[in-house]
């Protein structure tokens, strides 16, 4: 349990005058180094920087209050932290302040079942929304990330992509209104009716433009139970004509969610077969397979919902739903869970990889999402030469539909209507029990290179970048605009310096 020593005494050669002004925050500041560490690192595990300070913000005054601290110097930035599961230092702010938005997290979840909506605080974990809107109200937000253990704020300040995402959009999609704090230090309630430009802005903006600090989620009636199915291709074509499919249907002949993995045609228990069982009943009988299938597989990942007391509908639902599906007869698994276990389902892989030691260990993951076009060619080289030996995690490869995506927001993505999110999620031992991570970021970039290198409609999930050229071709004909938003909203750079993207100024001028 980590305590953050209430106004603990300043380093002397902290600056007196930012450091008296947050002496008005009602939250918590601390200055020691046993606690600005832990703000200096996140899940990635590469990156290490030393924050002046961390704060505990108990409102929204107080992330004001430490913003505008900051404008008072030439040079202090301002990081929002959620729950520091950036991979390359994107929540950090060396030499500057950390706030804290987990202290605003907890309990702010507040639900009105009569309109069907969520305040919730930009600190709060899906998983507390979760639990709130669910075991309280029968009520759920429609659009998830896999892992819920991320910050409403974090996740909006990107995107958050899951298996509902080709219905409902990212959950930049999913929300109606935003209670933020600009980098001028205003407190602005905006919505796509009020203050729009600021509410498009956040959602997407990398935390460039304001500190979310609430945001209403919209909710509806949450199913009690879930079917999970799996089922396993051989062929990519097949693999991704089926995938296709499913989101394509009107909801009536789909499923509640279709995601995807590739995994290694191997008996090897973290790459391959045995990652594709849902149940430890069950078995991969790898007699099934066609005797032409390659060095990797294809998994077709679907679930249902259904409620408990009409479960006799679901088997018939489900096959009618899978009739015109083309994956491998006998590689099919399933198995029903309550809707809680199955939104909670990456806890358990977090609990096992915390008691093996690998979710300490660095995380050199890669998201990207490719379009349509490019993702056959994609697969021949990255899944089937690259990666055929699989990263020790999930490789997951699912379509998006562009028109879910509201493209008012920040976040960039393919031009097709149709794109991939391809996720690799590396799991390794430290080195040396594992590879050298350098090895694995020089996959990483070979894969990037190969994008690049052949002309494919694609951009980088989460990404990372060095240098603001990388940056402007990241945005593309979006970059004006992104540009021009931030001259708006945070004219200083003050705010989220570890996206790398603008330096701190003291004139707006200097940002474009
Ligand atoms: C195990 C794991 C599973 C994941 N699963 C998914 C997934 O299924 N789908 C998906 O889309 N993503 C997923 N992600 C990625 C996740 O969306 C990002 O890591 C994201 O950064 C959210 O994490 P966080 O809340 O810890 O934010 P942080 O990493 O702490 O912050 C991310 C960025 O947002 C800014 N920020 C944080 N809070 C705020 C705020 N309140 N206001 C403004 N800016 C803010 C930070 O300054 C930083 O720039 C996963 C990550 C991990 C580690």
């Amino acid at each position: 349990m980590i305590a953050f020593i209430e106004h603990s005494l300043p380093h002397e050669n902290n600056d007196a005058q930012w450091q008296e002004a947050l002496k008005e925050i009602q939250g918590t500041v601390d200055y020691d180094s046993i606690f600005t560490s832990l703000a200096g690192k996140d899940f990635g595990g590469m990156k290490r920087t030393k924050p002046a300070a961390v704060v505990r913000p108990a409102s929204s005054f107080d992330v004001a209050t430490v913003i505008k601290a900051a404008q008072t110097t030439p040079n202090l930035t301002v990081a929002a932290r959620g729950n520091g599961h950036s991979i390359n230092g994107q929540a950090m702010a060396n030499k500057g302040l950390v706030i804290d938005m987990r202290a605003m997290g907890g309990d702010h979840v507040v639900v009105s079942a009569e309109e069907s909506y969520a305040d919730v605080s930009g600190g709060a974990l899906w998983e507390e929304v979760l639990k709130r809107c669910v075991l309280g109200y029968g009520l759920a937000p429609r659009s998830w990330t896999d892992y819920l253990g991320l910050t409403v704020g974090g996740t909006l300040s990107n995107a958050g992509v899951s298996g509902q995402s080709f219905r409902y959009g990212p959950q930049t999609s999913n929300v109606t209104e935003l209670e933020v704090v600009t980098g001028r230090g205003d407190t602005v309630i905006c919505s796509p009716f009020l203050h729009s430009d600021l509410f498009f802005s956040v959602l997407g903006g990398l935390g460039q433009f304001g500190v979310i600090t609430r945001a209403r989620i919209p909710l509806q009636k949450a199913p009690d139970m879930v079917r999970w199915i799996r089922l396993v291709y051989s062929e990519f074509d097949e693999f991704t004509r089926d995938a296709e499919y499913l989101v394509r249907q009107p909801k009536e002949d789909s499923f509640d969610y279709v995601e995807g993995f590739v995994f290694v045609n191997s008996d090897d228990p973290i790459n391959g077969w045995p990652s594709v069982t849902l149940d430890s009943d069950q078995w991969f009988n790898p007699d099934f397979l066609p005797p032409n299938s390659g060095s990797v597989l294809y998994c077709l990942e679907l679930a249902l919902h259904f409620h408990h007391h009409h479960p006799s509908h679901v088997d018939s639902e489900v096959e009618r739903k899978m009739e015109a599906l083309k994956y491998v007869e006998g590689l099919r698994f399933s198995v029903d869970l309550s809707y809680m276990d199955f939104l909670l389902r990456v806890k358990k892989v977090e609990q096992q990889a915390t008691a093996s030691g690998i979710w300490e260990a660095p995380h050199p993951w890669l998201n990207l999402f490719v379009s349509k076009r490019d993702i056959a060619d994609f697969d021949r080289t990255v899944f089937k030469k690259i990666l055929k030996g699989g990263i020790g995690g999930p490789m997951l490869v699912y379509p998006l539909l562009r028109s879910r995506w509201d493209s008012r927001t920040s976040v960039v993505i393919p031009e097709g209507e149709i794109f991939y999110l391809v996720a690799l999620l590396r799991f390794t031992p430290p080195y040396p029990s594992g590879p050298p991570v350098t090895e694995l970021v020089d996959e990483n970039k070979e894969i990037v290179r190969h994008c690049t290198k052949k002309g494919y409609d694609f951009k980088l999930y989460l990404p990372h970048y060095k240098t603001q050229h990388e940056w402007k071709q990241h945005f593309g004909s979006q970059w004006p605009q992104f540009a021009e938003r931030k001259s708006m909203f945070d004219p200083m750079a003050i705010l989220a310096p570890g996206q790398k993207i603008f330096s701190r100024t003291h004139k707006s001028s200097q940002l474009l």
